[in-house]
């Protein structure tokens, strides 16, 4: 039963490939899922309108039946992201025309203009507040004419003055309602849209250090991993690992050490180069990235960045604390995931450890 299921919503729904649930993919369903409940009732009123033997109006039921079929099958032969404004725009137009043909003709038993009440939310949900509300205004106007312009002398169906005012009247209500329900809706997306980014920065950032952690220092190796590899540039990545760190806890205590990882993201930051990254990726290890750099350079960057931290005043509390840092370079080559590259480059700080620390060991080929 589930898989049967399973089958009918993939076939069903347009192909979204992993994208997330959001506004876009959220509006491609509805206008996927308007598609089909829509080729579905006018299917139904079209044979129905048949058995009443009202011709012309079961043909133009069965046209939108079919347009709103295309609706689907745009959606599923096209990307749906670059189509579904046009399959919005389709809906909307081909509703716009029913229902003017339906408040002209009164449709089965004068029943037709209770459909128009479909056209605010559709129109403001597919095209925004804005868009919506032009589309209203401009079929509110026309019907407006049609129905009051000498008495009915455009309509083919005839409607009590009652009736016709109550329909412009109750129909303006619901535009009302519609349009401030997108306008609040909207409100609360983006409300809900900046929190989120505010989230995800927050996700990335090291709360010491105000660098970025590791998380969002990984996204940003892959990214530029792949932009290097696309465009044939070269990467290299630096692993810095602050020496003996332990003791200056210990002989120090915590603050001070605290201190020192402040004080060194500063001194790192202000050494490199703006399109360089630096994050810290543990403890009192920091990762960098260095994009369009080879080896030599990164090598040389990372000598720089050992002697200025050599050489600069770490004092806490009066007390000066020696500090040093250990670096292992690597570059990027081509056949080279990013967990390999990642991997030399700890090997290289090791290395470095190893031959007495306050030392740069460079992965050479
Ligand atoms: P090595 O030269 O081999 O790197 O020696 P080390 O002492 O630096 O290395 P070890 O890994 O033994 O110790 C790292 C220390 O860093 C241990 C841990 O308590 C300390 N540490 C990690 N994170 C923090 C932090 O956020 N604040 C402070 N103050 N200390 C930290
Ligand atoms: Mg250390
Ligand atoms: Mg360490």
């Amino acid at each position: 039963m589930r898989s049967f299921w399973g089958v009918f919503v993939r076939w069903m729904t347009p192909d979204l490939q992993d994208r997330e649930v959001d506004e876009v993919s959220n509006k491609i369903y509805l206008i996927n899922l308007f598609g089909w409940v829509g080729a579905g009732i006018t299917l139904v009123l079209g044979v129905n309108a048949i058995f009443h033997q009202n011709l012309f109006l079961a043909g133009c039921l069965l046209l939108v039946s079919f347009a709103y079929l295309m609706v689907y099958v745009l959606l599923k032969v096209f990307n749906p992201e670059n189509t579904y404004v046009y399959s919005a725009s389709l809906i909307l137009s081909v509703l716009c025309i029913l229902m003017v043909y339906l408040v002209y003709t009164g449709g089965v038993a004068n029943t037709g203009p209770l459909w128009i009440y479909l056209l605010p939310p559709v129109a403001m949900f597919f095209t925004g507040m804005k868009r919506g509300l032009v589309v209203v205004g401009v079929f509110t106007v026309v019907v407006w004419f049609m129905l009051l312009y000498r008495d009915g002398a455009l309509l083919k169906a005839s409607y009590p003055v009652e009736f016709k005012l109550r329909l412009l009247y109750s129909f303006l209500t619901v535009a009302f309602l519609s349009a401030s329900y997108e306008f609040s809706r909207q409100v609360a997306l983006r409300h809900f849209q900046r929190l989120n980014d505010q989230f995800q920065r927050q996700a990335q950032k090291d709360f010491l250090t105000d660098l970025l952690n590791r998380r969002g220092m990984m996204e940003a190796i892959e990214r530029e991993y792949h932009r290097s590899r696309r465009f044939d540039h070269d990467m290299s990545l630096v692993l810095c690992d602050v020496d003996y760190f332990k003791r200056v806890n210990d002989q120090y205590g915590h603050e001070a050490g605290d201190y020192v990882l402040k004080r060194l993201a500063s001194v790192l930051l202000e050494e490199l180069r703006g399109q360089d990254q630096v994050s810290r990726w543990g403890g009192e290890e920091f990762m960098i990235l260095l994009p369009e750099t080879d080896a030599s350079n990164a090598e040389y960057l990372a000598e720089r960045l050992r002697l200025r931290v050599q050489q600069t005043i770490f004092e806490y509390n009066g007390q000066r604390i020696p500090v040093s840092i250990s670096l292992g370079v690597c570059k990027a080559d081509t056949n080279e995931s990013v967990a390999d590259v990642i991997r030399e480059a700890d090997k290289h700080l090791y290395m470095a450890k190893d031959s007495g620390r306050n030392k740069v060991v460079t992965k050479r080929r």
